[in-house]
Parts: structure tokens; C-alpha cells; sequence
């Protein structure tokens, strides 16, 4: 599972970074959340499924093989 931040839409609240624990999300120079795994572990990937839920700008989207190509 591979997840994204969509820059313009985080405004930076917090939520996913400490949801993971700091694991797959973390804070940028700029404040604002950004993906710092390549892959999610597998551990972790429920997590990041309610981070994707909760995000209240929706901006965290899961990167599917598709479009990852
Ligand atoms: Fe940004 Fe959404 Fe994470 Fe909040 S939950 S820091 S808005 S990506």
C-alpha cells in the first residue's frame, strides 16, 4: 500500500502524523504532512486507512498500482 499527500489540500492539522505515530506520515519544513515511506508497512496500513478517513480535507489519497505505473 502506498499512500500520498495531496500538498495543496493538507493544512497541516496533525492528525495522520500522530494517527501513525509518526511512522508513515511526518511534518515538512513547510508544516504540512507529507508521506516519508515508500511503502506502508503492513502493520501500519489499517492506520493509514483511517488516516485517509480522517483527514478532514481529504487530502491523503492511496496510490493504487495503477496509477503507479
Ligand atoms: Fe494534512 Fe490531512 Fe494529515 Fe491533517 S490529516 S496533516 S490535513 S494530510
Amino acid at each position: 500500500m502506498k499512500v500520498n499527500v495531496i500538498k495543496d489540500k493538507c493544512i497541516g492539522c496533525g492528525n495522520c502524523v500522530s494517527l501513525t505515530e509518526g511512522v508513515v506520515f511526518d511534518f515538512n519544513d513547510e508544516g504540512l504532512a507529507e508521506t516519508i515511506v515508500e511503502e506502508v508497512p503492513a502493520d501500519m496500513e489499517e492506520t493509514a486507512k483511517d488516516a485517509i478517513d480522517q483527514c478532514p480535507t481529504e487530502a491523503i489519497i492511496e496510490v493504487t498500482e495503477e496509477e503507479n505505473k
